[in-house]
């Protein structure tokens, strides 16, 4: 495992879309669950670290890309663990709908490949989420009380996850980290207007540590950094 602060870290090796872990008394948490292939790897790295699967309470959904909820259904068959996310994601984790993508006319060239390719693609098995939050609500149970802060725009239902005391933001794809912070993919991304608020939002919470979807942790400077890049996707 990767340490990130105490009581978080994130699974190493892989492919696409980050898995954290987060330890408590009373037992573990995962934010997201990656790719199809990542499921056995995540089951791999629990036990590596000591961890029998069954110490899995719950799973934190951001949103239903297959990046984010591929290893799902596998990961909550091993641990029996609870699957939480927002409400307004549940129709798309279900299976009942797919998650719209961006308008055609807004898109490029490359933007249009990926497109197509995910109007097309095979979605994840569907698992609904067993508990539904609502935007505000808090786990007092994780980290000492984490809430969910709801990130529209990337999908209808996105979740960020926030911890004031220390300071420890999940931000799923709201914000991504790649070559430096961006807005996330164009083309999966169905409202980019109010994933630009979004992206505004996370940065008034002024977090000290980011847990992006996409890309390493940032630890230091991270408040600024936000503020930064939530200026210039919203100028003006
Ligand atoms: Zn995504």
């Amino acid at each position: 495992m990767q340490p990130i602060v105490s009581g978080v870290s994130t699974f190493p090796g892989l492919r696409v879309g980050r898995v954290y872990l987060i330890e408590d008394p009373d037992g573990l948490t995962l934010v997201d669950c990656g790719m199809a292939s990542a499921a056995p790897r995540i089951l791999a790295g629990l036990r590596a670290a000591g961890h029998a699967p069954a110490e899995v309470k719950r799973i934190l959904i951001t949103h239903a890309h297959f990046d984010h909820v591929g290893g799902l259904a596998a990961l909550k068959a091993a641990t029996g663990a609870e699957v939480i996310a927002l409400a307004a994601e549940q129709p798309y984790l279900s299976g009942a709908a797919r998650l719209p993508l961006a308008p055609w006319e807004d898109l490029g060239p490359a933007g249009r490949i990926m497109a197509s390719f995910m109007r097309t693609a095979p979605l994840p098995p569907p698992t609904p989420a067993d508990r539904l939050l609502a935007d505000g609500e808090v786990l007092p149970e994780v980290l000492g009380g984490l809430r969910v802060v709801a990130t529209p725009g990337h999908t209808p239902g996105h979740a960020a996850y926030w911890q004031p005391e220390r300071r420890v933001l999940f931000c799923g794809d709201a914000i991504m980290h790649m070559r430096g912070l961006s807005l996330p993919f164009a083309a999966p991304t169905g409202d980019m207007a109010e994933a630009r608020r979004s992206a505004a939002r996370l940065a008034e919470l002024a977090p000290e540590t980011v847990c992006f979807g996409h890309g390493p942790a940032l630890t230091q400077g991270a408040a600024g950094a936000l503020r930064t890049f939530a200026r210039k996707v919203n100028p003006g």
